[in-house]
């Protein structure tokens, strides 16, 4: 049986779907559903345009509310894009950093991340820090490598005292909503050496750090994944859109 010293942290990326109404009925259910918070952590990562509208949803319950991305100045000429204060202004508490559709789609590069995982922080916001290979990467048996230097360059910044704030995700590119999710060896394997990678780098206060497996989850693997003493939690796609296939995941251990 898994003995957790890391409480369970399983977040919904709603990505560029939803439109108001629904990601408002959304929250409502989720939040009837998850009592005090005190087993487990939940959090929805929310297009920047509905926060305002989520937060007030979700306010005076344990669900979080996070944006998906941000830049790392507090203001200037940086059309189009949001300041860590600006998410904070409307009721985050979190972000993600580093979401593989943001390094592949939109052409985000490595030295970037280091000042947005610090903004974040400076700005109280706690960070989801995103990793993950391609298939191409895999299969050239690159990954371990691949991972280590985005662990390397996001934290560059990161202090040991600051590691209780941050947690990771590891998300094979491969695996996000494509259907295929890593298998449970692939995903003990990783998040071992991100954990052992952890220790070197901001020592005891590596054991603070929830790493996240995401790709692919659903209802029915979910529960599989958190099994494993290696998995703190779970970052959800497609299948945090609905509360049918939502809430199975959030109650793994029911199921
Ligand atoms: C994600 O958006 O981070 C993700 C893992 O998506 P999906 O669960 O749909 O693969």
């Amino acid at each position: 049986m898994t003995v957790r010293t890391r409480k369970p942290y399983i977040a919904g990326n709603w990505k560029m779907n939803l439109d108001r109404s629904r990601s408002l009925d959304l929250v409502k259910t989720v939040k009837g559903r998850i009592g005090d918070g005190s087993d487990r952590e939940v959090a929805f990562f929310v297009p920047s345009i509905y926060l305002a509208d989520v937060s007030a949803v979700a306010q005076g319950s344990p669900l979080g509310v996070g944006g998906q991305n941000m830049w790392y100045e507090d203001d200037g000429a940086c059309t189009g894009e949001l300041a860590p204060r600006m998410l904070r202004e409307v009721g985050a508490d979190r972000v993600l950093i580093g979401h593989s559709e943001r390094r592949h789609i939109f052409r985000e590069v490595e030295e970037w991340m280091p000042r947005k995982l610090r903004a974040a922080l400076d700005a109280d916001l706690q960070p989801i820090f995103c990793i993950g290979e391609t298939l191409t990467e895999r299969n050239a048996n690159r990954t371990d490598r691949v991972l280590k230097k985005q662990l390397e360059s996001g934290f560059d910044r990161v202090k040991p005292e600051d590691a209780h704030h941050i947690s990771i995700a590891y998300e094979p590119v491969w695996a996000i909503g494509t259907g295929e999710t890593a298998t449970l060896e692939q995903v003990d394997h990783v998040h071992a050496m991100i954990r052992k990678w952890l220790f070197g780098k901001v020592g005891g206060e590596a054991e603070t750090v929830r790493i996240l497996y995401g790709g692919s989850v659903k209802p029915d693997n979910a529960k599989a994944l958190m099994a494993l003493d290696t998995v703190d939690g779970l970052l959800v796609g497609g299948a945090s859109l609905q509360a049918e296939t939502f809430l199975p995941i959030i109650e793994y251990d029911a199921n």
